[in-house]
């Protein structure tokens, strides 16, 4: 059976504790999905000089961000790793791929999980993105990790797809409309998709409006290994949609 694969957004951290429509959202992909047998999670969290694996039996729970309320610190994700899998990804990318366990699972991944797969059940490593790689590098590296799709694994990229950290997100009331340039790109990304218009998707993000949307370019590049992974017969459907203040929270499924 081959498993969708699947771009998130996943907004502010405080997602992890909230009861919200996203939330609830994620919960019931979740029960939608075919059940992974593992999962491989490409967060805009883990961006680093090098392709990194998380190669942890047991992959730590990271905090990854400042100033929340204790309770955020206090979530534990305990799921498994899956250490042969990792080995695996590492091995792909030869001499540039490296297992590390200095790395385990951010929020970019438990935030979301933890409403997914509540019993925290299913193998999840982690890969990173090399900041030193083109776009067309990161579609590249999504279309190497697409034949894992036929062994059940969910190949999940989680970012937001419009993501402008400068306007003050918990400043500004939850209703608060996005900006126009954030529902501009967001439409124009959607119609990329659609058409599988790659060249758009590689561009996007040196384009003013791209810089608008994404000052630093992590929370984009994940959708590109998503696309990446998919067939180009396969349909596109968007589980999620709508925008929590500046962020697109529009979830993209291949498959
Ligand atoms: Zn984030």
């Amino acid at each position: 059976m081959r498993m969708p694969t699947l771009f998130v957004g996943h907004g502010t951290p405080m997602n992890a504790l909230y009861d919200n429509k996203w939330t609830r959202a994620f919960k019931e992909l979740g029960k939608t999905l075919p059940r992974p047998t593992a999962i491989v999670s490409i967060s805009g969290h883990f961006f680093t000089p090098g392709i990194f694996v998380t190669a942890n039996e047991r992959p730590p729970t990271v905090h990854d961000f400042g100033g929340f309320p204790k309770e955020l610190y206090e979530i534990e994700y305990p799921c498994p790793g899956d250490p042969a899998l990792a080995a695996r990804l590492a091995e792909m990318f030869e001499e540039a791929g490296e297992l590390t366990e200095k790395w385990g699972l951010d929020h970019g991944t438990w935030s979301v999980l933890m409403h997914m797969y509540p019993e925290a059940d299913i193998p999840t490593v982690q890969l990173s993105m090399d900041y030193g790689l083109d776009p067309d590098v990161h579609i590249a590296i999504g279309r190497m990790l697409a034949p894992l799709r036929d062994e059940g694994i969910l190949i999940l990229g989680t970012g937001n797809l419009t993501h402008n950290l400068r306007v003050p997100f918990h400043d500004q009331p939850e209703d608060a409309p996005p900006p126009d340039y954030a529902k501009a790109f967001d439409e124009k990304m959607t119609k990329a998709l659609e058409e599988r218009d790659f060249f758009t998707l590689m561009q996007a993000i040196n384009t003013h409006e791209g810089q608008l949307n994404h000052p630093s370019p992590d929370h984009f590049l994940p959708l590109l290994y998503v696309a990446g992974a998919a067939n180009d017969d396969e349909p596109v459907s968007y589980p999620i949609t709508g925008f929590d203040r500046a962020f697109s929270m529009r979830a993209v499924q291949f498959g």
